[in-house]
Formats: C-alpha cells, structure tokens, sequence
C-alpha cells in the first residue's frame, strides 16, 4: 500500500495559537487556581481528553463560571463583546485566543455597521464564530444558505431600498456558497460590498485535499466528528468520487482499506500531528 499525504493538512495557525496559549495558561496556573473555556477549545476528542487531564475545563454555558480566582481561555472562534464583559467580572484573566482572522471579521463586522452598512452575515446560525460576530453587529441579518436571502434582502429592500449593503462570511464557509449568496442579495442590492473573510487555511486544505484525489484511490480524513471543517474534506472527497473515512483514532481505521493500492491522508484545521503521525504509521 502506497500512502500520500495531502500538501496541507492538520493545525491551522489559529487552532495551533489556541492551543498554545491554553499550555501556557494551563502551566502558569500549576493547578493552584481553575482554568476554562466555554465550549470546547477545539473539535478534536483526543486534544480536550489531554486537556482536561491536565485541569481544563469545559463549561456549557457561563452560568457556571463563578470562581473569581479562575483564568478564563477565549476559543479561536472568540465571543461577542457583550459576554466579553459578562465574563470579566467572573474570572480573575482572561486569555483572549479568539483567531487573528476571526478578529478581523468582529472588527469589520463594527466598522461596516457604524459606517451605516446594512450587514448580511452568511454562516450557521448558531456557530460560536457566528454568534460572537453579531454581536459587534447586533442587527446584522444572519443567512445560513442562498434558499434564505429572497426573504430577508425582500423585507430590507421594501423598507430601505437605498441602503448601503455588505456582506461578510463565516471564516470557513465554502467560496462557492458564499458567492451564490452575494448574487442572490445583488439582485435586491446591486451595489454590495462583499467582504473577503473566507480563511485561506479551509480553502488551502480543500485545494490540497481535490489534488491529493487526483492520486489516490482511496482517502482517510484524520479528525473529529464534530469538526465542520473535518466534515467538509470527507464530503470533498467524496464529492471528487473516491472512497473515503473519517476516523478520530488508529483503531476506527476500515479493514476494506487494504483493498485499494494508494491512500491518501489528509486532516481537518483541529486534527493535531501526532494523531496524523499516529494514522500514518498505523496505514503503513
Ligand atoms: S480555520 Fe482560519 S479562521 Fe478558523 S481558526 Fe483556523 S486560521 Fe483561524
């Protein structure tokens, strides 16, 4: 069996600084005082397993932060400004991992609304990045797919058919929804300005991962169920016609596997590289 591994794979940059700064808060709080995220810090299993045997822990929701002596970790997905200020006055620090590109959309998402912009936000609803965005533009119009533009570009053109538009993007959202959404909205708003937010990390895997199909016969995707962006590659892949898996560990690897003679491996932005080191030389 012939292994290729895709050109770009695993840890993203703001992924690999989220973990980082949770190492270096975990370190400096030596077990003395409690240290938190809310939500997971990262979709992969194994990282928050290693995490949490070393006293992070995950909280549901912030009701249940009520140690002020505690160190809370902002995610690379970052929060809205008004849990931001929420959670100071619950914890004694904060560390602020919220992505660099992430940041940039907040930040954006703030300037275009005080410049008077109508904000459309294309991503899910209830994604962690989605929801810390809106709140830098509490009455940006938030659409999930092209099928949910006619209603609302409908409703703000009959109320404001003069208004200044933009439209921003969820970091991972995939370019060709994105651009589906922009016409759908420049039919009511011609003039839309559209914001280049797409992460060059999920474009530069997905790249990676369409050429690695071009080589193999069949494909691995290493990472977490609950990733968004793991899940896209395996639907990537399948989409280019290959047989593909996601697996989290070494021993969900497929027997029917040995059947096809070259194998790709590729990793979502959370897959850590021992986990991919680990596949590699499990395949091999
Ligand atoms: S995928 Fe991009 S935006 Fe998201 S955490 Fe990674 S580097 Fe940041």
């Amino acid at each position: 069996m012939k292994l290729i591994k895709a050109e770009v794979l695993g840890y993203c940059m703001g992924v690999r600084r989220a973990v980082s700064l949770a190492k270096e808060a975990l370190k400096a709080a030596a077990g003395v005082y409690p240290v938190y995220t809310v939500g997971p810090l990262i979709h992969n299993p194994q990282v928050l397993e290693q995490f949490r045997a070393q006293g992070l822990e995950v909280l549901d929701e912030v009701e249940y932060l009520e140690d002020s002596s505690s160190v809370l970790i902002i995610r690379a997905h970052g929060i809205s400004p008004q849990l931001e200020t929420t959670l100071a006055c619950k914890c004694a620090r904060m560390v602020d991992a919220t992505c660099p590109i992430v940041k940039k959309s907040q930040i954006q998402a703030r300037s275009l609304t005080g410049a008077g912009y109508c904000l459309f936000l294309a991503g899910e609803q209830h994604h962690g990045e989605v929801i810390g965005i809106k709140g830098y533009a509490p009455d940006c119009l938030v659409i999930a797919h092209p099928g949910e533009v006619k209603e609302a570009a409908e409703n703000l053109y009959h109320r404001t058919p003069h208004v200044k538009t933009a439209l921003l993007g969820q970091t991972t959202i995939a370019p060709d929804e994105y651009q589906c959404i922009a016409r759908a909205i420049q039919v009511y708003f011609p003039n839309l300005e559209i914001i280049d937010s797409i992460c060059k990390a999920t474009r530069d895997r997905q790249q990676a991962l369409i050429k690695l199909c071009t080589q193999v016969d069949a494909l691995l995707v290493v990472g977490g169920r609950e990733s968004a962006n793991t899940r896209r590659l395996l639907a990537i892949a399948q989409t280019q016609g290959k047989q593909a898996w996601l697996v989290e560990a070494a021993s969900e690897i497929p027997l029917e596997i040995r059947a096809y003679p070259t194998i790709g491996l590729a990793a979502g932005a959370s897959t850590p590289d021992e986990l991919i080191d680990v596949i590699a030389q499990a395949l091999s």
